[in-house]
C-alpha cells in the first residue's frame, strides 16, 4: 500500500484539496457495510455515506449481483436510436415512485448534469412555447447544485465560486429559512421571507424560466432544514407566477429524509426533478431529470428544432442501470423506510442529549440526517470543524464536518451498535475540542 500513496502523491489531484496543505489521505482498501476498511484493516465508520451517496451498504451481496449479471449480458450501447430493458424498466420503476405526472425520464450521468439538463430544459421550454422573456432563474441563497458552470451560476451565493464569477449567469436569489429544534421564532422569519418572495416574482413577472431548490434541506452549506410547509408555499408561489419548479433531489432523494423522495413531505409535484447520489445506491455514477409531460410536450415537433440537443456518451449506461433498479427493489424488499425510521428515532434520543451540550447548538434530525452547529467558542468555529474531521478520522469515524456544522448521514444499513458508536464519538470528540480549546 505504499506504492499507493507513493502513486497518489506523484499523480493524483484529488476534488475539494488544497494540496498545499492536506495530509496523506487513509488508504482505503475494502469497504463492507456500514463500514470503509484501512490498508492495516483498520475500521473507520462511514457515517456520512461516502458523500451521501451509499444508500443500502458498501458491496451489498445482490447489487454485486445483479451488476455481475448485467457485465455478463452487455455492459454498454448508445442511448439514441437504441433502448435496453435495464434502463426501460428502471424508468419505469422511477415514474411508479414519483408523484403526480413526473412521467419522462432524461438520463445524464452525475448531480451537477442531471442540474444543467433540468436547466437547459427549463429554458428551452419556454422558447419552444414562444415566450422568450423567461429567460431569468431564481434560486435560494445558500443553495449548492454542482460544479458545472450552469449548476454553478444557480448555486454562486453558496460562495464556493469565487474564481468563476464572471462566468457564470445571472441568477437571482430568494432567501431560505432554516430551522432547528427549539426555533421560536420561526413563523415571523418565513411570513417575512414569502413577502419578499411574492415581490420577487410580481418584479420579474413574466421573465422567470424557472425556480431551483433543494427540497427541505440545503447540503453543502451546512445542512440547513427549512420547514416542508415554508418549501410548499414558495413553490406554490412560484407555480402561480406561471414559473416551472426545479427540485434537486440529487442529495435527498432515496431515503435521507425518510421518505423515499423529499417531494412527498412537501406534497408538491414539482416541473423537473434531479437525482443522482442514492440513485445507484452508491455504486456508480448515473443521474435522472425527471420532467412532466406537459413539459416533455412542449419539446414535440414535426422538424428537429425543437427537440432536446442534449446527451452524453455514457447515457443510460446498462450497468449503472441495472444496479439502480436492484437497489429501488431492497427499499421494498429489505423494508428499508423502515430502517430510516429507525435510525430517525436514534438520533432523536442523542439530539436530546446533546440539547444540554455546550459546544452545540441548532441541532435538527430529519430522516437518516443529524447536525449541529458547534458554538462559536472565540472565533474558532471553521478551524473546529477542521480539528474534529482529524480527530474523528483518527478515532475510526469518517464524519466531516462542513464548516461549523457536524452531522451524520449514515448508510441505512448501520446498526445500532455502531450508531452508538458514533454518538458516543461525537460526545468524546467534542469533549476533546473543548480541553483543546481551553488549552488556547
Ligand atoms: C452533490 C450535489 C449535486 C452535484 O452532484 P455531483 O454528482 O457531485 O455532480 C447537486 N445538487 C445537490 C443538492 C447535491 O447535493
Amino acid at each position: 500500500m505504499n506504492d499507493t500513496i507513493k502513486q497518489d502523491t506523484r499523480h493524483i489531484w484529488h476534488p475539494f484539496t488544497q494540496h498545499g496543505t492536506e495530509n496523506v489521505p487513509p488508504v482505503i482498501a475494502r469497504a463492507k457495510g456500514a463500514s470503509l476498511f484501512d490498508a492495516q484493516d483498520n475500521e473507520i465508520l462511514d457515517l456520512i455515506s461516502s458523500w451521501w451517496t451509499c444508500t443500502h451498504g458498501h458491496a451489498h451481496p445482490a447489487i454485486n449481483a445483479a451488476l455481475a449479471k448485467q457485465a455478463d449480458t452487455m455492459e454498454h450501447v448508445m442511448f439514441a436510436g437504441f433502448t435496453h430493458p435495464a434502463a426501460a424498466a428502471l424508468a419505469e420503476k422511477i415514474v411508479d415512485a414519483l408523484p403526480g405526472d413526473l412521467t419522462k425520464v432524461f438520463f445524464s450521468d452525475n448531480g451537477s448534469t442531471a442540474v444543467e439538463v433540468a436547466l437547459k430544459l427549463a429554458y428551452q421550454y419556454w422558447r419552444n412555447k414562444g415566450e422568450d422573456g423567461r429567460t431569468l432563474f431564481l434560486a435560494f441563497d445558500g443553495a449548492y447544485h454542482g460544479d458545472t458552470v450552469g449548476a454553478m451560476s444557480v448555486g454562486k451565493s453558496c460562495g464556493f465560486y469565487t474564481p468563476y464569477e464572471d462566468l457564470l449567469f445571472r441568477v437571482d436569489t430568494i432567501p431560505f429559512v432554516d430551522t432547528w429544534d427549539g426555533d421560536v421564532d420561526i413563523d415571523a422569519r418565513e411570513n417575512a421571507a414569502l413577502a419578499v418572495i411574492e415581490k420577487t416574482l410580481t418584479a420579474n413577472k413574466d421573465k422567470i424560466a424557472a425556480l431551483i431548490v433543494e427540497p427541505i434541506m440545503q447540503g453543502a452549506i451546512g445542512i440547513r432544514l427549512c420547514r416542508p410547509s415554508y418549501m410548499k408555499a414558495v413553490s406554490d408561489m412560484a407555480r402561480a407566477h406561471g414559473v416551472l419548479v426545479i427540485y434537486d433531489e440529487v442529495a435527498v432523494g432515496f431515503g435521507r429524509l425518510g421518505t423515499l423522495f423529499a417531494c412527498e413531505q412537501i406534497g408538491f409535484t414539482p416541473d423537473l426533478v434531479c437525482l443522482s447520489k442514492g440513485l445507484t445506491a452508491g455504486y456508480m455514477p448515473m443521474s435522472l431529470t425527471v420532467a412532466t409531460q406537459g413539459v416533455f410536450d412542449a419539446f414535440l415537433d414535426k422538424g428537429f428544432g425543437k427537440a432536446f440537443a442534449h446527451g452524453h456518451s455514457f447515457t443510460a449506461n446498462p450497468l449503472a442501470c441495472a444496479v439502480a433498479l436492484k437497489s429501488l427493489e431492497l427499499f421494498s424488499e429489505e423494508n428499508t423506510l423502515a430502517k430510516i425510521a429507525h435510525i430517525e428515532t436514534r438520533h432523536r434520543a442523542f439530539a436530546d442529549t446533546l440539547t444540554a451540550h455546550p459546544c452545540a447548538e441548532k441541532i435538527r434530525v430529519r430522516g437518516s440526517v443529524l447536525a449541529f452547529t458547534l458554538r462559536d467558542a472565540n472565533g474558532y468555529k471553521s478551524a473546529a470543524g477542521e480539528y474534529l474531521r482529524g480527530w474523528f478520522l483518527s478515532h475510526g469515524l469518517n464524519i466531516r464536518p462542513l464548516g461549523g456544522t457536524v452531522y451524520l448521514m449514515p448508510p441505512y444499513c448501520i446498526t445500532d451498535a455502531e450508531l452508538t458508536r458514533a454518538y458516543d464519538g461525537i460526545v468524546e470528540g467534542l469533549g476533546a475540542l473543548a480541553d483543546r480549546q481551553a488549552a488556547a
